[in-house]
């Protein structure tokens, strides 16, 4: 396992990384789950605003904007797949996700990112194969991005983390 990734339990909107990764939808309007707990924290009207002059997110691919009231320096939207049965191009399209994600950041000059579990709520995907897909992806990212210094896997709950520490240590034997 790389020794720059964690994993961590508890609201990522209080992360202080560079960039906080947000699963958002493809209009870029703000929801429920961790899309709702990001706008509130970063606060709602600026972000919107950020959003809406971006205008929207294709699936699998990510945007920046400012994180205004957050720790973090800068949001990265992406859009993950909703999961319909997996013959959709889903996991190419979550692995997207990631690395796009990490690619914005180095572009940045970030050095620090915090990942929620993309897709794993309304979207529907099924947990362990969202994390495999996370894992190997985050890993691949970093073998070239060695200037990057930690990726935090931030689950809201302690049965997701069990899902990334298992699958880490399962990369590591
Ligand atoms: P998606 O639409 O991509 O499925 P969701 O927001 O519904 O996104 O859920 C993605 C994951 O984020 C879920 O595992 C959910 O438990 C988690 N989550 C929800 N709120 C937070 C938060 N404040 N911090 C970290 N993770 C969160």
């Amino acid at each position: 396992m790389d020794d720059r990734i964690q994993v961590w339990v508890g609201d990522i909107t209080t992360l202080k990384v560079d960039a906080i990764v947000n699963a958002a939808n493809r209009e870029l309007a703000g929801g429920g789950g961790v899309d709702g707990a990001i706008h509130r924290a970063a606060g709602v009207q600026q972000l919107q605003a950020a959003c809406r002059r971006i205008g929207g997110c294709a699936t699998g691919q990510a945007v920046m904007t400012p994180a205004f009231n957050l720790g973090a320096r800068a949001i990265i939207h992406t859009v993950g797949p909703v999961w319909q049965g997996g013959d959709q191009d889903e996991a190419n399209l979550l692995r997207s996700c990631y690395s796009e994600a990490m690619t914005l950041a180095v572009r940045e000059g970030f050095r620090t990112i915090a990942f929620p579990a993309i897709s794993c709520g309304v979207y529907g995907y099924p947990k362990a194969q969202a994390v495999a897909v996370a894992v190997d992806e985050v890993e691949r990212c970093l073998e070239s991005y060695l200037m990057f210094k930690r990726v935090v896997f931030a689950c809201f709950d302690q049965s997701m983390a069990d899902l990334y520490r298992a699958c880490l240590q399962n990369q590591a034997t």
